[in-house]
This record gives structure tokens, sequence and C-alpha cells, in this order.
């Protein structure tokens, strides 16, 4: 904890000044929250600065594996913190966007893929791990759609650099999307999983009940992220692309413009 009193002090003699200023500035004017960010709890993402946004515009939840437990699979039907948050953000506090952001060597994802051949034992829970429990619960749709879509023989031929498409359909509340994941074989299989893993949680947020009437209208649409962790880099999955496309100058204003038609 030493380190982080440090850091708390450092905090206090060089950025407590500018953080409470802006905390005024932003107070004194209504700020439309901009997006409900659902993201992994790994230490290397900073979403905030990612997205450099200001106080009062990113309302962030975070846990192991950017997951979005489907409504009927939440303790009690719709009972999860990802599920309050939705609702908090969306319902109480308007916002119109939800994003879903996965990230490159994420731990979580990397456990689901080493289990890949057992999911159907993986549905176990187990008393003493809760993470177990946890990523067996909620990323057991990822793996089962993902070993469909990529048979053994597929992955294998990916690793030995083949590129292998084959959509999947995914749905984030309106209209279905075919899904290729990774169709340049740039990512790891991992990697890949963790793509496919990010477009089926963000699929789950269409699950609340609640929110599909605002999803319908246009009123709440849901999006997927992922960042390269190695290269710093951001990207957006495109629909109309069907895979995740860096988010740099020469792309940015074509998915703007996409993802809010
Ligand atoms: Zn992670």
């Amino acid at each position: 904890m030493d380190k982080i009193i440090r850091g708390v002090l450092k905090f206090n003699s060089r950025m407590r000044k500018d953080y409470t200023a802006d905390i005024d500035r932003f107070s004194q004017k209504v700020v439309k929250p901009l997006t409900v960010f659902i993201t992994c709890m790994d230490s290397r993402l900073n979403p905030i600065t990612f997205v450099q946004a200001n106080p009062g515009e990113v309302f962030c939840i975070r846990n192991p594996g950017n997951m979005v437990p489907h409504y009927c699979e939440a303790e009690a039907e719709g009972i999860s913190a990802e599920g309050a948050g939705l609702e908090l953000g969306c319902i109480m506090n308007d916002i119109g966007n939800v994003v879903v952001c996965g990230h490159s060597d994420c731990k979580a994802v990397n456990s689901l893929y080493a289990q890949r051949n057992c999911w159907h034992r993986i549905q176990e829970r187990t008393m003493d791990s809760p993470l177990k429990s946890w990523l067996s619960l909620h990323g057991l749709q990822t793996v089962q759609k993902f070993t469909k879509l990529f048979s053994e023989e597929d992955q294998q031929r990916s690793a030995r650099g083949e590129t292998i498409l084959g959509g999947f359909k995914f749905n984030f509340g309106r209209e279905e999307f075919v899904c290729n994941v990774d169709p340049n074989n740039k990512f790891n299989l991992e990697d890949k999983l963790s793509q496919f893993h990010c477009l089926q949680q963000a699929s789950n947020v269409a699950s609340y009940p609640l929110l599909q009437p605002y999803l319908k209208k246009g009123e709440v649409k849901i999006h997927a992220m992922w960042f390269d962790v190695s290269k710093g880099q951001m990207h957006l999955f495109s629909p109309t692309n069907g895979y995740f496309i860096p988010i740099e100058e020469t792309s940015a204003d074509e998915l703007a413009k996409e993802i809010t038609s």
C-alpha cells in the first residue's frame, strides 16, 4: 500500500488543483453523460484516458473479462451490477450509448480459451473459485459459439497463418449483422476469441427487457470496442464491414457516420 499512499500524495501536490477546478467547471454547466462504458478490470486499461473524457461524461463498469451477464443468466434474473449500471446510466441518466470494450491478452479470455474443449464441463460452478464460476457462467456462450465457428482444425490452420473466414450473427438490439472475426488474420487465436467475446457481451446488453424499447427506437445504441494493449490502439466494431477497425484519422469520420446513422 505504500506506493498507493505515495501516489495519493503525488496526486494531491500535482493534480488535485486541476481536478477540483474541472469538477467545479463541469458542475456549473449541465454535463450530458455520453456513454456507459463496460470494460475489463485489467490494470493496463485506462478507459477515461483512452477516450479523453471529462468528469461526468463516462459511467464506467469494470469486471473480470468485460462481462455483461445475459439477463436470464444474471443472478435471480436481471440482478447483476452490470444490469443495475445499465439502468442507472441509460434509464435514470438518459445515456444513449453503451460501449462494451474488450482487449488483447485478456487473462479472463485466455482462461476461457484454455478451457474451450471442455465447455460442457465449465458450466459447473466451483465453490472454491468465484473467478472460475464467473467466467464459466458468463463466458459459456462465447466459447460455445467460437468453437462452433472455428473447428479445432480451423484453429490449427489459423495458428499456422492461414486466414479463416466464418460469419456469425450478432444482434445489438435492432437488426442482425454478420461478424467475420479478424479477417486479415492479424491476431492470435486468444485475441480472436477476445474480439468474438466482446461482441457476445455487447449483444447481451440487448437481453435486458427495460432497454428493449429504447433500443428499438434507436434512443440507446450498443457498440463494441477493442483495445490492442501492445500497440495502444483502440478499435471500433463496424457492423457494415463485420470486423473491428482501428480508430485513426483515416477511419474516424466513416466509423462515426456508420454508428450514428
Ligand atoms: Zn481482461
